[in-house]
């Protein structure tokens, strides 16, 4: 069966790019499309995939794919950089009681993470204070 897979990184993927997606699939002949992108589709994405064989797999879904596909490095911590040295520290997010760590230079770091901020729409706030490590 012939497939079309499009990508995108772009914050949320809106209905513009899977019309040029769709207008492929027809050059191709694709019977089924798979749509991929990093982060999440509009609300109107999903009204225009529906009834076109358009499969779209969102950020979230990619993540619990590859977790699927590779258990053995499932990970639940995230990386928190000290504001005052840039010294990046680790927390566990299975471990939701500990919230403060302290950086290689005796600074205070916090974790205002949860492991369900991850499955959210990421906040300007704080998507520049971590990023998910190794998934
Ligand atoms: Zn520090």
């Amino acid at each position: 069966m012939e497939v079309t897979i499009g990508l995108s990184n772009l914050p949320l993927c809106s209905i513009s790019f899977l019309q040029k997606f769709f207008a492929a699939m027809h050059e191709e002949k694709a019977r089924k499309g798979f749509f991929v992108t990093t982060s999440f589709f509009a609300d109107t994405a999903y009204e225009y995939a529906k009834d076109k064989n358009i499969e779209l797999i969102s950020g979230t879904k990619l993540v619990q794919l590859m977790r699927q596909a590779y258990p053995e490095y499932n990970d639940d911590t995230v990386d928190v950089m000290c504001l005052q040295c840039g010294d990046i520290v680790t927390f566990d997010l299975a471990l939701q009681d500990i919230t403060r760590k302290y950086c290689k230079n005796k600074h205070i770091v916090e974790n205002n993470i949860y492991y369900s901020d991850l499955f959210k729409r990421p906040s300007r706030s704080n998507s520049i204070r971590y990023r998910k490590r190794r998934i």
